[in-house]
């Protein structure tokens, strides 16, 4: 499969170049544009599979880009996630009114933007994300919410699942309790670092479940990897 290109149109560079860096770690051909009319000319050029467009822009506004691209044949069907400022609520509605398919209020997770991006494509082009993935005998299932290891159903609560899908995405790298802190709750949250071990816990006893082993290794004064020995495969 192809990668799914993104263009980011975005003017501050230090969140521009933050969107870029994450999201190619995402596995997206990402580029970015500054302006609204660089936005503008890089969307016919690239034809890109999805845009991030900021509301403030220079040259050419968030809203008329995107009100531009909906009144094309040829770009009309792209997605737009809007970015917003939280003081922009009511362009916020406006937004969604020119046609953007969804929207972030500023500051956001970037685990959360990734979340939206995903569960845009799947809306409008089914199959181009992976909805289901496995990692040894575990699997999980993003849109039908189910995650089964050795075929048998598991019930996690949704902290545990989304635990989970961010660790499935890496598996055996190394998180520290502040990364998964921010990827899964979010970095404008305040949670203490031992509500990580919590859930962590509660993870491991659901997978842990029928006899199987333990996937997840505490690593010590590092955080937490999902690792599965080729004994805890079989
Ligand atoms: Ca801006």
């Amino acid at each position: 499969m192809s990668q799914t290109k993104v263009l980011v149109i975005e003017d501050e560079e230090s969140l521009a170049t933050l969107l870029e860096y994450n999201l190619e770690r995402e596995g997206f051909a990402v580029s970015v544009a500054g302006d609204g009319e660089e936005g503008l000319l890089r969307v016919e050029e690239e034809t890109p599979d999805i845009v991030i467009l900021d509301w403030m822009l220079p040259k050419v506004t968030g809203i008329e880009v995107c009100r531009r691209l909906r009144s094309r044949a040829s770009t009309k069907n792209i997605p737009v996630i809007m970015l917003t400022a939280r003081s922009e609520e009511a362009d916020r509605i406006r937004g969604l009114d020119t046609g953007a398919d969804d929207y972030m209020t500023k500051p956001f997770s970037m685990s959360e933007l990734v979340a939206r991006i995903k569960a845009v494509l799947r809306r409008i082009r089914p199959g181009l994300t992976d909805d289901i993935s496995s990692f040894g005998d575990i699997e999980i299932d993003r849109v039908a919410h189910k995650v089964r290891r050795a075929k048998k159903e598991i019930h996690l609560g949704p902290t545990e699942f989304r635990l989970l899908d961010h660790m499935m995405q890496h598996p055996g790298r190394v998180f520290s309790r502040e990364q998964l802190l921010n990827a899964v709750w979010g970095s404008d949250v305040y949670v203490e670092a031992r509500t990580v071990d919590v859930h962590i816990g509660r993870l491991r006893k659901a997978l842990s479940r029928h006899g199987a082993k333990n996937p997840i290794r505490t690593v010590r004064s590092a955080g937490y990897a999902l690792e599965l020995t080729d004994e805890s495969r079989a």
